[in-house]
């Protein structure tokens, strides 16, 4: 076959004119033979059942009834007429019935002869009735590529009311397989079909739209779910794979002094064998010559910090400069505060750029910026500003990535002449299924251990009807010497209700912690940088006991004295960020508590949600739930939802083959990087034509 054949415009096909392509056009998003090829039906009717007349029961599914046509009649009714046909096996006998279409029915059925009739029946008058039968003639149906399994097509009410049925599509692609005899080139080579003992291309389309049996289509749809995948996989491994060779990085080729150092004289604690793991990926990744572009998953408090500060200093070992970009204010503060302590011991120049810096310091952190007497500078997107030039850049850090947008993380690399090193953290779990698809083309890091002797966090569900129970609960902890988060949802649409809530929330907690005892902070999105700062150091010098606040809190924000997180209205928040939230305590020695308050009334994946979260501590269980409850697009934000235009295969359901597809497309591209082996030729072929046709760099982020 002409591989040029499948892009032929669908006007060409048999049974298409120009109003018919329209609708599939517009409707249906086929423009070429090769996009109908790849209509794949989304269930299938299961004919290789039949039935007899005496077996039909009054239920609404759909049979198939072999019999033959005995008689036909017009009945003349108040609004037009119906035609009636008997229609008989050697059971009994029923009627079929038409209420349009009566000429052309009139002129082609033939009396006596074997039919193979498709529908649902009504029971009407005593006896069975099928509207509209789906017939055929049985010996045509005994040849029709439609005999077993017959499927159902996608289909909208525009192309059925424009006579385009699911029987027509059918029809169309059987046209497509006389045409092409059924030969389509072969897209996988021999190696990967044997090894996986996959159907053939050809025989994989062949069953995916004519099914002999069941066996046959589950082999069908896993040989093009497979394919679907493995292409999507090489084109992310490529990309890794080129990045590596194309684009040089500064290569970090010293563990020095700073490093050293701090590893033999500082360590405020003994590194975890994760973070210890971590860290080795880091440093093989710095030495090479390729720029690192390594993506660092952990769990809250997980302990990201420390091996993102051990990194800098590989960078600064070799003289380059580092930086840690954070989403928020007060985070920046706290990494800078944190960081501050280990770089005064080791001599480090260190400063923290954030929208309030003054301007006078703003000046003098350009300044020696860019004259190289800054070593370090954490900050928020500040740093992204073009005024901020640095002297030599060797490594950026980007936390809580998710954030931050794709553009955004590229402006960071355009920093320098070269682009830095990349680390970006997260502690948003991100499914392993989805981050080999939305990050497939960063190297993955993941810390999965917590730093001993943390307990597990216990976390228990309440609703509003007990929250003076809640407060005692709290005043007891705080008799402890603890201290408490109250947090309000802070959701930007209904802003003005919502702060509403926080304000009348925090004045409750006043009158029921009162003064003479209790101190209580405030933070939310409101209020000037500098209040936040003050009143969230109050917190964190342990001077109040308890800090209600918005969301604000969610990221990095480490108090290990706190043991109490009350979530209000937490039906309203979703998973990550409630697993978000309860890493804020659990940070120290004593066992913490999470309390998720909501009224009565809860949806059903609202109860999902919150017993997910009294049922488990860990994150990435958690983010496996909440992928199934918001689907992949929602999870990760609309501009990678371009992961998700997959025809045939379920980054969920199918995540095993997924996995399968990624080893695989590593495995080819590892030794065949060209793809000019001649055993691989058919996926070259393949790959070019999707690239070119396919467009499936809209794939990726
Ligand atoms: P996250 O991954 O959420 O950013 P952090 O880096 O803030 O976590 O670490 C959480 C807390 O755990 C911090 O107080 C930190 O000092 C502490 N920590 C980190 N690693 C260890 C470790 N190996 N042993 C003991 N405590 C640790
Ligand atoms: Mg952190």
């Amino acid at each position: 076959m002409n591989p040029n054949f499948l892009q032929t415009p669908i006007e060409y096909l048999k049974g298409v004119g120009p109003n018919r392509a329209d609708l599939l056009k517009k409707e249906l998003g086929i423009f070429t033979f090769q996009d109908l090829l790849h209509l794949f039906p989304h269930r299938y009717l299961d004919r290789t059942q039949y039935y007899k007349i005496s077996e039909l029961q009054k239920t609404n599914a759909e049979v198939q009834i072999v019999g033959k046509i005995i008689h036909i009649k017009t009945v003349e009714q108040k609004r037009g007429k119906r035609l009636v046909a008997t229609f008989t096996d050697d059971t009994g006998e029923m009627e079929l019935v038409w209420f349009r279409g009566h000429k052309w029915i009139r002129e082609n059925l033939k009396l006596n002869e074997a039919y193979v009739i498709f529908g649902k029946t009504n029971w009407f008058n005593n006896g069975f009735s099928m509207p509209h039968p789906e017939l055929e003639l049985l010996e045509a149906h005994e040849k029709s590529l439609r005999s077993a399994m017959q499927p159902i097509y996608p289909s909208t009410e525009k192309l059925s009311n424009s006579g385009i049925t699911n029987k027509v599509i059918s029809t169309l692609i059987q046209n497509l397989f006389i045409d092409t005899h059924s030969k389509f080139s072969e897209t996988l080579s021999s190696s990967i079909l044997n090894e996986l003992k996959l159907l053939a291309k050809s025989e994989a389309l062949f069953n995916i739209h004519f099914p002999k049996s069941q066996n046959l289509l589950a082999r069908a749809q896993y040989r093009l779910k497979f394919e679907e995948l493995f292409f999507i996989q090489l084109q992310l491994v490529r990309k890794n794979m080129l990045h590596k060779s194309r684009i040089k990085g500064y290569t970090f080729s010293n563990v020095g002094t700073y490093f050293n150092s701090f590893f033999t004289s500082h360590l405020p604690f003994d590194l975890t064998e994760a973070q210890k793991r971590v860290i080795k990926e880091i440093r093989k990744d710095l030495g090479s010559e390729a720029q690192m572009n390594r993506l660092l998953q952990g769990d809250v408090g997980s302990g990201k910090t420390i091996v993102a500060f051990m990194s800098m200093l590989i960078a600064l070992d070799n003289g380059f400069q580092a930086c840690l970009m954070a989403p928020t204010e007060i985070l920046s503060v706290q990494h800078y505060n944190s960081l501050l302590e280990w770089c005064n011991k080791l001599n480090i120049s260190i400063n923290i750029l954030t929208g309030s810096t003054n301007t006078s310091n703003r000046k003098e952190i350009h300044e020696k910026l860019q004259n190289g007497e800054l070593q370090l500078l954490i900050g928020t997107h500040a740093l992204l500003e073009d005024v901020v030039q640095f002297k030599n850049l060797g490594l950026a850090i980007v936390d809580e990535q998710h954030r931050f947008g794709v553009a955004q993380r590229s402006k960071l690399w355009h920093k320098n002449v070269q682009p830095p090193n990349i680390l970006i953290m997260t502690a948003t779990p991100i499914p392993r299924t989805l981050a080999m698809s939305v990050y497939g083309d960063l190297d993955v890091s993941i810390i999965d251990e917590l730093p001993p002797g943390r307990k597990n966090i216990k976390t228990v569900h309440r609703y509003d009807s007990n929250r003076l129970k809640v407060f005692r609960f709290l005043k007891d902890e705080i008799s402890k010497g603890r201290q408490v988060y109250v947090v309000y949802p802070l959701i930007q649409e209904s802003e003005a209700l919502d702060y509403k809530d926080l304000m009348d929330g925090y004045e409750s907690i006043v009158r029921e912690f009162p003064a003479s005892q209790y101190q209580v902070s405030i933070v939310h999105g409101q209020m000037k940088p500098a209040d936040k700062e003050y009143e969230m150091n109050r917190f964190v010098r342990g001077e109040t006991q308890i800090m209600v606040a918005t969301t604000v809190i969610e990221v990095g924000v480490d108090v290990p004295n706190a043991t109490v997180m009350v979530v209000e209205s937490a039906e309203r928040f979703g998973l990550s960020q409630l697993h978000q939230l309860r890493g804020r305590v659990g940070r120290g020695a004593e066992q913490s508590y999470c309390i998720l308050m909501t009224s009565h009334k809860l949806s059903a994946d609202a109860k999902t949600r919150i017993e997910t979260m009294v049922s488990t501590n860990d994150g990435f269980e958690i983010s496996e739930v909440d992928l199934k409850l918001r689907g992949p697009g929602d999870l990760m934000g609309t501009q990678q939802s371009g992961v998700l235009n997959l025809r045939i295969a379920d980054i969920i359901k199918d995540a095993e083959i997924l996995k399968i597809a990624r080893g695989y497309a590593f495995q080819v591209l590892k030794s065949d990087s060209s793809l000019s082996d001649p055993q691989n030729l058919p996926i070259k072929n393949a790959y070019a034509a999707l690239v070119k046709f396919q467009n499936i760099w809209n794939y990726i982020s």
